[in-house]
């Protein structure tokens, strides 16, 4: 396999303990009840990360498995679901709703900001008939943060279960599952986890259980139905074979986190994107965003004469990084600083603007002064 040098938001750099993991020989996931054992002690691990005694699982599979499985679980023929839509994931959920034949009710708002949070509580005093609700941490494509602190409580105050992607969020920013009362949340491994891609996470409360066990209908989905691994500790095997290699390469990533501590590793995310922002704009680039901006990756809008796409591919070719646009309406108008997990360390951000400098310069860009600089010194003005 030939390696290209990346820097996206996600999949991110996973660290040589991680990745020196994957070559041991694993145990049995099927037969050894010590794997079972293991898998329940990783899952409470990532709970723990998570801010939650709520059970965890691990699914073989990435980050979008996740919130199939979410859909996939809770809705029954004819349920209405309230889809709140400020990004490209946020609206997607819609679609994993129809599939498993709810009717997804999608709340619209400006995609430049964070989900106004007094606009859905004007909106629940009208209508409060769903299910559940679905929206996003951090939007990716577009780098939005919504307050999931407000949004999730107010809507359990609705009796509305919620259904949170953090997949990008996770780790880079608070999820607080518990004291945000989020119903199920959704995380994969290959963003600011900085594991290999191959599980996707989910926590699940008592009340979404409830919902889950209460069904009238079956789960119209084997991989996505949370409900095969019930009692799987008692039973003493899994519902299929799991990827041994992963979930060690997860738990070791995990105790790279708690080593460093969590606190802190949200603070260097913290620094990291407030000096790029702050660089990005000083060097006469504008920000994606009017409010809500992610700790974890931030979206530039790229002048419509240079092009994201054609950017993108001039550095390619040039400086052989291969650096992420957006998805979608923004592919060719957003380029994307993915400053999360492995990603937020100084000298690796530092390296990926030197090469977008140089990038915006030979497609003409006259930027004010070098963006490596600018971000050094708006890093060490705020430390
Ligand atoms: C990355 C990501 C996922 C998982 O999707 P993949 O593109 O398949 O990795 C889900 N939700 C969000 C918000 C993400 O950023």
């Amino acid at each position: 396999m030939r390696f290209k040098p990346s820097y996206a938001p996600g999949p991110t750099d996973v660290r040589e303990n991680v990745r020196l993991v994957l070559a041991k020989k694993t145990n049995n996931p099927d037969f050894d009840k010590e794997f079972i054992d293991y898998y329940h002690e990783v899952c409470q691990k990532m709970g723990q990360v998570m801010g939650t005694t709520n059970e965890v699982l691990l699914l073989a599979g990435e980050g979008i498995l996740a919130l199939e499985a979410a859909c996939a679980s809770l809705t029954e023929p004819g349920d209405r679901v309230l889809v709140l839509d400020n990004g490209i994931y946020g609206e997607g959920f819609q679609d994993f709703v129809r599939m498993y034949g709810g009717e997804p009710v999608v709340l619209s708002f400006d995609y430049h900001k964070d989900i106004p949070v007094e606009e859905v509580r004007d909106y629940l005093e009208k209508d409060h008939d769903f299910k559940y609700a679905t929206f996003v941490h951090c939007d990716t494509p577009t780098s939005i943060l919504n307050d999931v602190s407000q949004l999730s409580p107010l809507l359990k105050e609705y009796g509305i279960l919620t259904v949170v992607d953090s997949v990008a969020g996770m780790v880079g920013e608070p999820i607080d599952v518990d004291q945000n009362q989020i119903d199920i949340c959704c995380g994969g491994t290959q963003k600011a986890i900085s594991a290999p891609t191959g599980l996707a996470i989910v926590s699940i409360s008592e009340d979404a259980k409830k919902a889950i066990n209460n069904r009238k209908t079956p789960i119209a989905s084997y991989y996505a139905n949370l409900q095969i691994f019930k009692g799987y500790i008692e039973k003493g095997t899994l519902p299929y074979t799991m990827p041994a290699g992963n979930i060690e390469a997860l738990d070791i990533a995990l105790d790279n986190i708690l080593k460093e501590g969590q606190l802190a590793v949200y603070e260097r995310h913290m620094k990291i994107a407030n000096a790029v922002r702050k660089s990005i704009q000083e060097y006469g680039l504008s920000l994606f965003l009017e409010s809500g901006c992610s700790n974890t990756v931030t979206a530039i809008i790229i002048p419509d004469e240079i092009g994201a796409l054609r950017l993108q591919q001039h550095i390619q070719e040039t400086y052989n990084l291969y650096i992420a646009t957006s998805l979608a309406q923004y592919e060719d108008v957003i380029l994307r600083i993915g400053h999360m997990g492995e990603n937020a360390f100084i000298e690796k951000v530092l390296s990926v603007l030197t090469v977008i400098d140089n990038g915006l310069r030979d497609l003409g860009f006259k930027g004010k002064g070098h963006l490596g600089q600018l971000f050094l010194d708006a890093y060490k003005a705020e430390n």
